[in-house]
């Protein structure tokens, strides 16, 4: 599919999805590599995430989970061996039969007898797996790389000829030989492997090494780049969107993040910085404001809390707080937020109970109490709600307590009254509906937020 923009000639790409791409003569050759706007997620919180510390999950959960996460749109969902147990393998056939959107994959070592297993589950394919790296070589499986290759065209072979589909990866590709990393590739390129995956199963590798690597396996191979980040250095979102600029094709995530100690890249965190790159491409293609159900049913299932800091459902991520910033969010969202929390079926807070509070915040604070003031008056209150905060944390409750007083002593001085209340008659829950068929970029957060 090719097209010409009429207006200033700049030609379109053809490229996965449908989705476009605007190319020109002067672009850096790094833009004509890049997939951060046609990538495609492999959702593995039912492997990898089932490796997490607390995972246990029965078959309703992982049924509940798979829908969800094919309702949101992810484009695979991986699963645990069939290997791995009698329930692995009778839960990725009950997977299988839910006749879901996404395709279902299941990870399985480079070896024929769980190559087998795995074809008659029902999978749309396999994702193989060997270590390649000498210290899963010298003390894990104990093969050489003449062995590997040979397997692994093997098994590629054979789940090619039942029809289905076949990514082969190295583990800890980051601490393997380039050079038997590259001539691998190569060789099960060849035999028409669909995708080749890059693994940072140790979470060591630095975007910069990232992007180096899959630019050159990029020049090796004519098929999809799958990677695989874990987050023990805190790079695995960086890692995936650089992996996307130099030319990967698809993402490894999970839910939450979680899997092996602290886990891979996020779904949810890949989201926020995929919506802000591509937003066309990744709301078109994703349901965001399914983020918060997704993590709180997977964190439940797991027994975790949401960290506080986590992009977007964390409980403080679109909250503002200092004076300065309130007063510019007030104004205009975009001063402080690259990302709109309407997208994600999230609504902003300003924070006004506190010492850093500005007379803007308790401004908006006033209106939505149903009161009604000066600005002389506002600032007045606010001065009082900062004195109260100097002395102790306060809640929202003493904020409106003292904003409620003070208007009850203004008596004939208070402007006329606008006889409502936000909390007694539902007034913030209608504002709060307004606000979001209002569409994106409402100034004012309206949820209590206690
Ligand atoms: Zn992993």
């Amino acid at each position: 599919m090719c097209g010409t923009d009429g207006n200033n000639g700049v030609s379109a790409n053809s490229v996965a999805n449908g989705a476009f791409r605007p190319s020109n003569p002067y672009q850096p050759v790094g833009d004509f590599l890049s997939n951060v706007g046609r990538f495609k997620i492999i959702e593995s919180t039912l492997r990898e995430g089932e490796q997490f510390a607390n995972a246990y999950f029965t078959t309703e959960t992982k049924i509940e989970i798979a829908k969800k996460l094919d309702a949101f749109g992810v484009d695979y969902i991986e699963l645990t061996s069939p290997a791995a147990s009698e329930q692995s393998r009778l839960d990725c056939e009950a997977i299988c039969k839910l006749g879901l959107k996404a395709k279902i994959l299941t990870h399985v070592r480079c070896d024929m007898r769980d190559a087998r297993m795995a074809v008659e589950t029902g999978v749309d394919g396999l994702d193989v797996v060997i270590g390649t790296s000498s210290f899963l070589r010298e003390h894990s499986h104990g093969k050489d790389m003449v062995y590997i290759k040979k397997t692994a065209i093997e098994v590629i072979e054979f789940v090619k000829s039942k029809g289905l589909e076949v990514r082969f990866s190295s583990e800890d590709s980051f601490r393997s030989d380039l050079v038997d990393l590259l001539s691998l590739y190569q060789a099960v390129d060849k035999v028409g492997v669909h995708r080749v995956g890059i693994a940072d199963t140790v979470g060591c590798a630095s975007p910069r090494q990232v992007y180096d690597l899959v630019r050159t396996l990029r020049g090796v191979v004519s098929c999809d780049i799958e990677t695989h980040f874990h987050n023990d250095t805190g790079c695995s979102i960086a890692n995936a969107y650089c992996a996307l600029e130099a030319g990967a094709t698809h993402i490894d995530t999970s839910v939450l993040g979680i899997g092996e100690r602290n886990g891979i890249t996020p779904l949810g965190g890949l989201m926020a910085r995929m919506v802000v790159t591509s937003p066309e491409y990744v709301k078109s293609k994703y349901r965001l404001d399914m983020i918060k159900e997704i993590e709180d049913l997977v964190a439940e299932a797991v027994e975790v809390n949401t960290p506080f800091n986590n992009p977007i459902t964390g409980f403080c991520a679109f909250t503002h707080k200092a004076g300065i910033h309130a007063k510019a969010i007030l104004n205009n969202p975009s001063t402080y937020e690259i990302l709109n929390p309407a997208d994600f079926g999230l609504t902003r807070y300003v924070h006004f109970a506190s010492r850093l509070t500005g007379w803007n915040a308790v401004k908006t604070r006033v209106a939505q109490l149903g009161l009604v003031m000066t600005d002389d008056q506002v600032k007045a209150v606010t001065a009082k709600i900062k004195a109260l905060a100097d002395v102790r944390p306060i809640a929202i409750d003493d904020a409106d307590s003292i904003i409620r007083s003070f208007h009850m002593d203004l008596g004939d001085r208070a402007p006329v009254k606008q006889n409502r209340d936000a909390k007694q008659n539902g007034e913030a829950e209608q504002i709060k509906q307004e606000a979001k068929q209002n569409g994106e970029r409402v100034p004012v957060e309206v949820e209590i937020g206690a």
